[in-house]
């Protein structure tokens, strides 16, 4: 048994399913925003920060490039002083000069001019010799006529050999003409050292870029290996330059494509944009850790929460396990308890009880897959016994074993069927056996059938028949007696005249005597017949045979009982029974009683008639559906139609137990049922009207009917 699969219900598990998924997805909807706006946090508080270091190196460049502004300035007096002839103080100005660039003041590297045409016209640099080529490649700015200073990109110096970046403007001649161009030439890995002083955060990167195009002039990190590269597309720095100072953002470095968080200003007065890079791969390690902290957490709470869940649905299994084995124990003892009640009651039942399937072969048409525990006392023999085939044979009188045939078609074909057979106990005395078996459902093969020991019963039956026909037969003892007295006045007569033949002619008269004695035979011989048959009638043999008989013969039997009654009471008989009608299958003795009731009550019907009346019986006779059936009908005025439906009943009379028994339409019933056919009634025009169905016999009779 699987509690967690089987017992607790599905529902449950559904539920436990969903409350966790629920749990996993608001959870994690959760995290998330928690994690995002972590996130947004610290964006914003790495860009705060980097406005304010951007504003910070902006003005550490400014203090460095003010000294070049006032070089520049020196320059230009200079360039007026020599114009006017005053060589003096333009030498002081040199001086001044040679030991700013001594001391490597402001990281200046070196001063210079040049004349209108380019050529190099002083330097700061003692010994300094002209340069081969126009000087104008790397202060090209003042050359071109543009407005403002103008940086060159990081190179070395052609003078001094060192590498610098050089600072130009145009000297301007007496007439505001152009006169060449002042240099300052500025180192410029202390200005990326300058940058680097200031932008010390572990991942910011602070670097200055010339205007418009860009070029790199000076970098707080790798300045050697970067300076002077041009930046890949149009860097956002470059490009919003002139626009109103923005707070920091998020975005892609172009030089390695890294996540950053980016934040630039316009160094005023100069060509040039600082621009504040911090690695957000390095900024947000915090976040990183907290965000892998708050996975973790999650991760560690949902699991808590399904080992929680199963642990819970575990013990719910359990319980119903549990719970489902105390209703199982109690469900068993309580059918244990109603199984033993029920075998007690069938065990005192009358009737013991089967079921089972409809088998093809054997005396026993049924293969019982159960048996009441109450067969051996309704049988005599163990259930075993009965159920077999071969066994219930030799239990079983011959009649019974030809019945059975039947018992089994009738199973077949209309779903029931009902069989009073005789059966051998072990004492070796005969038992009367009903069985009646029926199918469980209609062309199914399941049967379903019960035994009754109806010896007593039949014997009532009998009893109540037998003590019926003598009640019939003391009512026509008068007839009888007058069925007897004519043969036996004909006897008398004619024994008389054969004496007195003897007597009168004696051996002459010999003839004439066995002529009369001839007669005396015949008369005796009628008499015969009729006590013959009054034996026959009083006492029938209860196992006499259903068999073919004939219609007529049966009416023969019965008018001979009833002639003198139908006689005496004026009764017309009209006898419509058509030639050739096919043997019926009856018992003969028990269709003549039925005969002779039918007469009897329709004489009784007939009597209260006032005199004059018509009193007629008509008996027709027609063949329906391998029936015969005969109508019996008289002009008696019928049943009351309330009582209809009761006059087939044992012991229901009208006439007062004094004259009526109430038994001979019951015993009708009971012999056509016993023939495989049926009585009804109703009332007719004129009186009532009996219809008798007897089952067609094998063989057609030779003969009309009487
Ligand atoms: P019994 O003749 O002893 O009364 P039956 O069973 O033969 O018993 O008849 C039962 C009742 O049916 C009769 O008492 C009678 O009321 C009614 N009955 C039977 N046959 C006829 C008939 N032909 N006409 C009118 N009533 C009849």
């Amino acid at each position: 048994m699987k509690p967690e699969a089987g017992l607790l219900g599905r529902p449950a598990r559904l539920a436990a399913a969903g409350f966790w998924l629920v749990a996993l997805a608001g959870g994690g909807a959760g995290v998330m925003s928690f994690l995002r706006h972590e996130e947004a946090e610290l964006s914003r508080e790495v860009a705060a920060r980097c406005v304010t270091t951007v504003d910070a190196l902006n003005q550490t460049l400014f203090r460095t490039l003010e000294g070049v502004g006032h070089v520049q300035t020196l320059l230009q007096s200079r360039e007026r002083l020599l114009r006017e002839g005053r060589t003096d103080a333009a030498r002081a100005i040199d001086d001044h000069l040679a030991d700013l660039t001594a001391r490597w003041a402001f990281g200046i590297l070196g001063v210079a001019t040049t004349d209108a045409t380019g050529a190099l016209s002083s330097s700061s640099i003692p010994g300094w010799a002209p340069v081969a080529g126009p000087a104008h490649e790397e202060v090209r700015g003042p050359f071109a006529r543009e407005p403002g200073a103008f940086v060159s990109e990081p190179g070395v110096n052609r003078v001094s050999g060192r590498w610098g970046l050089e600072f130009s403007q145009p000297l301007q001649d007496g007439g505001g003409g152009f006169a060449g161009a002042s240099i300052v030439s500025l180192d410029p890995l202390l200005v990326s050292r300058r940058l680097a002083e200031v932008a010390t955060a572990e991942a910011a990167t602070a670097a200055v870029m010339r205007l418009p195009d860009g070029a790199l002039l000076a970098r707080s990190r790798d300045a050697e290996a970067q300076l002077g590269r041009a930046p890949l597309g149009t860097h956002p720095a470059v490009a919003g330059a002139h626009e109103p100072p923005r707070p920091g953002f998020r975005t892609v470095s172009t030089v390695d494509g890294r996540p950053i968080i980016m934040c630039f200003r316009q160094v005023p007065g100069w060509p040039m944009v600082l621009v504040l890079a911090e690695d957000w791969a390095v900024v947000s390690q915090p976040f990183l850790a907290l965000q892998r902290a708050a996975w973790c957490s999650f991760a560690a709470i949902m699991l808590l929460l399904l080992g929680g869940l199963l642990a819970s649905l575990r013990a719910a299994g359990l319980r119903a396990a549990r719970r489902q084995l105390a209703d199982a124990q109690s469900e068993g003892a309580a059918r244990a308890a109603a199984w033993a009640r029920m075998e007690q009651l069938l065990l005192a039942a009358p009737v013991a009880i089967y079921a089972g399937r409809l088998s093809d072969a054997g005396p026993t048409p049924i293969e019982a897959a159960f048996a009441s525990p109450n067969v051996k006392r309704v049988t005599g023999w163990e259930a075993e016994v009965f159920l077999d085939a071969d066994q219930a044979r030799l239990r079983m009188d011959d009649a019974a074993l030809g019945a059975r045939a039947e018992f089994r078609r009738r199973l077949l074909a209309e779903g029931r069927a009902v069989l009073e057979f005789r059966w051998r106990w072990p004492d070796g005395s005969w038992r009367w056996l009903r069985e009646e078996a029926r199918r469980v459902s209609p062309g199914g093969p399941e049967v379903v059938g019960y035994l009754l020991d109806v010896t007593e019963q039949r014997e009532a039956a009998a009893w109540a028949a037998a003590s019926a026909r003598l009640n019939m037969l003391g009512e026509l003892a008068a007839n009888m007696a007058h069925e007897l007295n004519q043969p036996l006045a004909v006897i008398s007569l004619a024994a008389e005249n054969a004496a007195a033949a003897l007597q009168d002619d004696g051996l002459a008269g010999i003839p004439d005597a066995l002529e009369t004695l001839d007669l005396v035979a015949q008369q005796a011989a009628r008499c015969k017949g009729v006590v013959q048959h009054l034996r026959l009638f009083s006492s029938p043999d209860q196992r006499q045979a259903v068999a073919p008989v004939e219609l007529g013969q049966v009416l023969q039997g019965a008018m001979l009982l009833v002639r003198g009654a139908l006689r005496d009471a004026g009764i017309t008989l009209h006898n419509a029974l058509p030639a050739g009608l096919s043997a019926i299958r009856a018992n003969a003795v028990g269709a003549e009683q039925v005969f002779v009731n039918l007469f009897l009550n329709a004489r009784d019907a007939l009597a209260r008639l006032p005199a004059g009346a018509p009193r007629q019986i008509r008996i027709t006779a027609a063949q329906e559906e391998g029936m015969l059936r005969i109508r019996f009908a008289d002009s008696g005025g019928g049943i009351p139609p309330e009582l209809l439906g009761r006059v087939f009943e044992p012991f229901f009379t009208t006439k007062g137990s004094d004259k009526g028994t109430g038994l001979g339409l019951a015993i009708c019933q009971s012999a056509m049922r016993g023939f495989g056919g049926d009585i009804g009634v109703r009332n007719g025009p004129d009186g009532a009207e009996f219809t008798l169905d007897f089952p067609l016999g094998e063989t057609a009779p030779a003969a009309a009917a009487p």
